[in-house]
Order: structure tokens, then sequence, then C-alpha cells
């Protein structure tokens, strides 16, 4: 090991790559990270961070309106786009500078640099001009928005990552897509006073998610005034005489918006790394295929991450990153476990989950008890907002286990990475049922529910 000038060359300063260059400095390894671009990756620089921001300053207008049950008379509010944009910015540039630090007060080395791999130990260092050879190396260069080339019109729509940073708030927006980012954008812009339309090709907007969650959100949503257009797809983008753009749907209808948004995935980023020339095997959509312990096909080389398109998911990078350092520097083998990943949707309102939908769980079980709770949470009542909560339980008829967990309403993130534990642990509904209330909460309907709503025999409701 001696013989290179690292013991860990990693590629990629977001949360994966982060984490692990600094755990395996901290061990007293020789480390360096490269990173293009900000410190922090897409969570931090233009991902969960500031979409949480953005989804905050989305929702006052419905605290402003619901102040109103409680007694209190709130002066006409407006909103300044060019502050929060600015405010956000100041918040990243806080937590990038944190990233860079912990890697370096770790005993980490930093570059600002596109790193390009030439041998299985050497990597050119770009904006050095220079190559460093390193003992084992780490990809974690994360993913980007997909394109969509086959959109006429494609170069006038934006992605997420224009989204946080638009010189001004649209008038109108369309976005394409029915996933994560679409439908946490569509709230965000309606929130923020946007006239907003979402266009989805399937039948139901989320399709991973429980399909009770898929459509009281839907309701939900569209109660709000948001234009939710499933089973179609835009055709073409236009820009009209006004500045404006013109979206040409495959159902006939034209929208007319001020910015397109795509929102259909995401996609490695593997290009131009010299991947192919050190023979690293990428898969389909160009990511690094791995084993189950993260390892390439060239053994010195691993890759964690969105770059491996396992799940795309902060944690789920940063728990490959912690399993990583136990393979490699540790003599612990460790693979990471993909299993029962508790999940939240930061759409308005909420959507929590954690384990196996109905749908899902009906394919692989004989016997399925559903609990089902929709109320109005406690906080709507004096507020008069039209808006039910839900909460489910799907459990295993056979052990009792409780197998997934879905809730859409306040706070529901939150509740997901509660349920998250007992649901690892393999609780029955037994349990659940033991646990005391916390009362007055939501979350008591989840140790309340004593009785099935209904149970699923062999496919069968009964
Ligand atoms: P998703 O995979 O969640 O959703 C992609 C959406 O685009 C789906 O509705 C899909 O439809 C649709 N789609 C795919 N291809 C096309 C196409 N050619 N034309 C029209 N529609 C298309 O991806 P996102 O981009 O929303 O997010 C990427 C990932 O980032 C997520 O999967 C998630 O892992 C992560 N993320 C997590 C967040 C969180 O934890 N809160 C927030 C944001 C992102 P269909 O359903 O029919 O396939």
């Amino acid at each position: 090991m001696a013989g290179y000038d690292y013991d860990l060359f990693v590629i990629g300063g977001g949360s994966g790559g982060v984490r692990a260059a600094r755990v395996a400095a901290a061990l007293g390894k020789r480390v360096a990270i490269a990173e293009e671009y900000r410190f922090g990756g897409t969570c931090v620089i233009r991902g969960c961070v500031p979409k949480k921001l953005y989804v905050y300053a989305s929702q006052f207008p419905e605290h402003f309106a619901d102040a109103a049950g409680y007694g209190w008379t709130v002066p006409e509010a407006s909103f300044d786009w060019q502050t929060l944009v600015a405010n956000k910015d100041k918040e990243i540039a806080r937590l990038e500078a944190i990233y860079k630090r912990n890697v370096e007060g770790s005993g980490g080395e930093t570059f600002h640099s596109r790193a390009v791999l030439v041998d299985r130990h050497s990597i050119y260092l770009v904006a050095e001009d220079r190559t460093v050879s390193a003992d084992q190396i780490l990809i974690a260069t994360g993913g980007r928005p997909a394109p969509h080339p086959a959109l006429s019109g494609h170069e006038y729509c934006i992605f997420s990552n224009e989204a946080f940073d638009l010189k001004e708030l649209p008038k109108a927006i369309v976005i394409e897509g029915g996933g994560y980012i679409a439908v946490e954008f569509a709230n965000i812009f309606h929130g923020l006073g946007v006239d907003t339309t979402l266009v989805y090709r399937g039948q139901e907007i989320l399709s991973r998610f429980d399909i009770d969650l898929r459509r009281s959100l839907h309701e939900t949503m569209e109660k709000k005034g948001i234009r939710i257009l499933c089973h179609a797809v835009s055709e073409s983008v236009r820009k009209t005489a006004e500045g404006r753009l013109d979206v040409q749907l495959n159902t006939g209808q034209t929208l007319t918006a001020d910015q397109v948004m795509l929102a259909i995935g995401r996609i490695p980023n593997t290009e131009n790394m010299g991947l192919e020339g050190v023979g690293i095997e990428l898969g389909k959509t160009g990511a690094i295929v791995v084993d189950q312990y993260s390892r390439t096909n060239i053994d010195n080389i691993w890759a964690i991450g969105d770059v491996t398109h396992r799940v795309q998911l902060t944690p789920v990078a940063i728990h490959e990153a912690i399993c990583f350092i136990e393979t490699a520097f540790k003599d612990n083998p460790t693979a990471p476990d993909h299993d029962t990943i508790p999940t939240a949707v930061f759409s308005q309102p909420e959507i929590g989950t954690v384990g196996l939908s109905e749908d899902d769980a009906i394919k692989r079980y004989p016997d399925v008890e559903i609990y089902r709770a929709s109320f109005r949470p406690m906080r709507h009542t004096l507020s008069g907002r039209d808006e039910k909560m839900l909460i489910k339980l799907v459990v295993d008829g056979a052990s009792r286990k409780v197998i997934g967990a879905h809730i859409l309403g306040p706070d529901a993130g939150e509740m997901a990475q509660l349920l998250g534990i007992p649901l690892k642990a393999g609780l029955t509904k037994d349990d659940f049922d033991r646990t005391m209330a916390v009362h007055p909460t939501a979350a008591e309907e989840l140790v309340t529910m004593y009785k099935p709503t209904y149970r699923v025999k062999n496919g069968e409701r009964v």
C-alpha cells in the first residue's frame, strides 16, 4: 500500500462519498476525495435539503388561512421568491462548508476537480492536471435528472436542478412525471401560488406506493387546486410569440405555461470518467454494476449510491458507505441491507411509508389483514380545513407480523422513521396492540386499530 499516494481515493463528494472518506480518514487511512461541483452532492446542493426548505416556504399560505379558525387575524401576506432563493443559498453554502470540513477535520484531503480513472490505481485530476494513485478507489458520483430527447422542444424544459434557482417564479408550470420529484414540486409550486399542472403517463401518481395513499393524495392535491392529468404525456413543447410555452399532450389538450419541468427519473453519472478504459462493467442504464458488497468487477474499485442505481435515497448511500468501510478497511465483509426502507414523499399532505403496499403483500402472502383509519386530524378541526389523514397497516395473517405501514397526513415522514423500527424488527400486530397510545395524537391510531377493516385471502377481499 505504501507505494500509492492514498489508501483510498473517493470520486464524488455527495452524501455517500463524503461519509466514506470521513470514516476512512478517521481510521487513520490516507484518504482523498475529489468533487467537481460542490461538496454535499445532490441531496445538499440541489435535492433533499433545498427541497424541504421550499416545502416549508410553500406551506405558509395554508398556515395563514388555518389561523383564522384559531382566532388569529393575519394581514394580507406577500411572498418574495428572490428572498427565498437567497436564504436557501446561504444555508446550502453553510452545509457545503461543513461537508468539506468534516472530511478535512478527519484527516482527509479534498480536491475541487473532476477525476478521471487512468488505470485501476491511477486517477487524473483535471483541475490540477496531475495524476495521483490509490490502493482502493470508491466511485460515488451520483446521478442527474433523466433527459427526455424524445420530447420535441425538450430544450425549453427545466429539471429539478434549475427549479431551485429560477430568476422568477413562473405564473404557470407544467410538470411531467408522477414520481417523488414531480409530486413534491407540484405541491411546492402550487403552495407558492403558481398555477400547476401535473402530467402523468400512468393510471395514478406515485406508482410505487400503496394505492390508498396514491388515490387520497391525488384527491387532496386536486382539492387544493393542482391539476393532475393521468394517462397523459407531453408530445411537444413550443415557444409562443409571447415567450410562454405551449405543451401539446397526447390527449389533444394544449397547456400554456411559463416553465415546463421534467421529472421522469434520474440516471447515473458514469460518462467520461475513464470507466470503460479500465474495464468497469456498466449496466443498461449506465449504472456501475456491483456485487453485494458494492465492489465492481475490478476488485480494488467500488461504487456506492445513485451511481449504482440500486435505491436512490441519501440514507441508503450513507449506509452503503459504512458497509464499504467495514468490508474494505475493517476486514468485516458487510453487505448493505436494502430491505424494508422507510421513505417519505414531501407532498402536501406528506406520505410516510415502510414495508409492503397492500397490492404487493397480497401477491406474497395468502392471508393479509388490512387495518385502515381515515379521519380529520385534530389540527384541521378548528381550522375547518377539509383534509383527511389516512393510516393503514398491512399485516400477515399467519405470522401476525406488520409488513406494511402507510400514512398520509401531517408529519407522516417523521412517523415513517419511527415505524421503520418495529417493521425492521419484525414486530407483530399484537405488539402494536399492547403499546400504549399517546393522546391526543394522530399517530395513536397506529396502536388503536384493533379489528381489521378487511382481510384479503388468496387474493379475495373478505
Ligand atoms: P421516480 O422514479 O420517482 O418517478 C419517475 C416518474 O416519471 C414516474 O412517474 C414515471 O412513470 C415517469 N416517467 C418515466 N419515464 C417517463 C417518460 N419517458 N415519459 C413520461 N413519464 C415518465 O423519479 P423522480 O425523478 O421523481 O426521482 C428520482 C429518485 O430520486 C426517486 O426515485 C427517489 O428514489 C429519489 N427521490 C427521493 C425523494 C425523497 O426521498 N423524498 C425526493 C426526490 C427524489 P411510471 O411510474 O409510470 O414509471
